[in-house]
């Protein structure tokens, strides 16, 4: 729930700073904090927002139909393999589906270097087909005689033509690979693999949100939608066909189509986010300015680098790690001091640290960040701004759910939501803020959690590009696509 006054009273004064410390904070958690009213009013212009992008093309939230077209029958099965580039890591996954819901993962993850985000795209074709070559050796599938359908996670805003076609429109998340926009990312990969003499056939291009709204539904036939909330923030959802008035590629087979929505664009034009100066600061500094403003109020890559941002305008203000008057060595620590150094998973430690003298906190700011002696205070503080930050995040986040599930409608029987992502698996409370912000969103029911169910899609990229693959195979079979 929004804070009271008294409420905020008493939890600023419960930290023990100094009255300017004191005043700082009051202001900070203004500004961070997110009323019901505020959340409503931003779900409205996410809802518009989405009509607008459903209508035609070229919309800040660009609502891309995916061609993975009706529901899952839960008993598909079969062999095949998942590959998973999703900003942080590279996965490549062998996923055997079994019927029945169920299914059989292994996996092998890679990190892709700085270097090769950067390069050219070629350099990391050819990377990710050495990882799936190696990968396949392991398995003792490289002789395998008939082609194994992959599904190809590609989390990047792409304009799909086909299941297994489409046109990479930008670049987010810190990758930039030069020779990839404008082209077709499944034709990039398939000739990295054949330079290899690979039998591999990518048939199914999946953005990660569809992945895992399909591994969400292989099990929970009342999925609706698909969310990321990783190193980027993004949503898929089941959409009816007449609904997509953009549509021009001619009648389907079926009445529904999963659309990627690409919300994390969501509110670029900044008319109802409510945007700090911590924000404008990381957006600014980021490698793509002015877009992708949602996300980076949201997700993993970004969470951390606010809450360094408050904390440096703090040290600036001589608010802490250095009381007035007095030389203290953590203003010179390197690490506070440099872009990105502060992970959202420290703000995960920092948040879960319930110790009275809050030693883990201590101990973070310690080794990850070189700042040593920070008085309990200061370890208050820097734990009630990364719960501000965090909390507004899944206020976001819920709101984001709260306009797609308002868009379709609650049906009796509810409806599941999957996500995937280690923002949603590992940071503290992050669903719990999430049906609070919901329960304030849908005031007319009286448990939120009984109608809108949140679950972890854990590996939801993989199977869900698998179960991708295996549709786009069954139909291709069949000559309907
Ligand atoms: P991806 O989105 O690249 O597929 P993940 O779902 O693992 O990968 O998300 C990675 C992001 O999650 C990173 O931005 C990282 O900062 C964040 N993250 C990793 N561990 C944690 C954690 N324990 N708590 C909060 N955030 C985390
Ligand atoms: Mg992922």
């Amino acid at each position: 729930m929004p804070f009271s006054d008294a409420q905020e009273a008493t939890e600023i004064k419960e930290i023990g700073g100094s009255p300017a410390q004191e005043e700082y904070m009051k202001n900070i958690i203004n500004e961070f904090s997110l009323t019901t009213e505020h959340l409503c009013k931003i779900r409205t212009r996410f809802m518009k927002e989405m009509d607008k992008g459903l209508e035609k093309e070229g919309c800040t939230v660009a609502m891309i139909p995916s061609y993975v077209e009706g529901r899952l029958t839960g008993h598909e099965r079969g062999q095949f393999l998942a590959l998973d580039l999703g900003g942080t890591n590279l996965r490549v996954v062998l996923v055997t589906l079994e019927g029945e819901g169920k299914f059989k993962t292994v996996s092998t993850k890679a990190r892709v270097s700085d270097a090769l985000k950067n390069g050219p795209m070629r350099n990391l074709c050819d990377y990710i087909a050495e990882c799936i070559d190696t990968f396949l050796t392991e398995q003792g599938l490289e002789d395998k005689e008939s082609e194994l359908p992959l599904g190809y996670t590609f989390s990047f805003p792409v304009l799909q033509t086909k299941i297994n076609r489409g046109t990479l429109s930008q670049w987010t998340k810190g990758f930039a690979c030069t020779g990839a926009i404008g082209k077709d990312p499944v034709m990039l990969l398939q000739d990295a693999l054949l330079r290899k003499h690979l039998p591999v056939k990518v048939s199914a291009l999946v953005n990660d949100t569809v992945g895992t709204l399909l591994s969400n539904a292989y099990n929970k036939p009342n999925t609706l939608a698909g969310l990321i909330l990783g190193t980027g923030a993004n949503g898929a959802y089941i959409e009816k066909i007449s609904n997509i008035k953009k549509w021009k590629d001619g009648p389907t087979k079926s009445p529904e189509m999963i659309i990627n929505m690409e919300f994390g664009a969501f509110d670029n034009e900044r008319q109802a986010l409510p945007l700090t100066r911590f924000d404008n600061k990381l957006d600014r500094e980021s490698i793509n300015p002015h877009s992708q403003i949602f996300e980076k109020m949201i997700s993993g890559m970004y969470l951390g680098e606010i809450v360094r941002n408050v904390l440096v305008d703090m040290i600036d203000r001589e608010l802490l790690f250095s009381p007035k008057g007095t030389f203290n060595p953590n203003v010179w620590s390197k690490e506070i001091s440099t872009m990105w150094a502060f992970e959202t998973s420290f703000m995960s430690k920092i948040e879960e640290d319930d110790t009275e003298n809050l030693s883990q906190t201590k101990e973070v700011l310690d080794t990850s960040l070189n700042l040593s002696n920070v008085s309990v205070v200061e370890c208050r503080i820097v734990k009630k701004v990364s719960e501000l930050v965090g909390k507004r995040a899944a206020r976001l986040a819920a709101t984001a759910i709260a306009g797609i599930v308002s868009h379709c409608g609650i049906p009796d029987e509810g409806v599941d939501i999957g996500i995937d992502g280690s923002l949603f698996e590992f940071y503290p409370s992050f669903k719990t803020r999430m049906y609070e912000a919901l329960q304030e969103l849908f005031p007319e029911h009286s448990d939120i959690r009984t109608k809108i169910r949140l679950g972890l899609a854990k590996d939801g990229s993989g199977v869900g590009a698998a179960l991708t693959a295996c549709v786009a195979t069954k139909a291709e079979g069949t000559k309907v696509v």
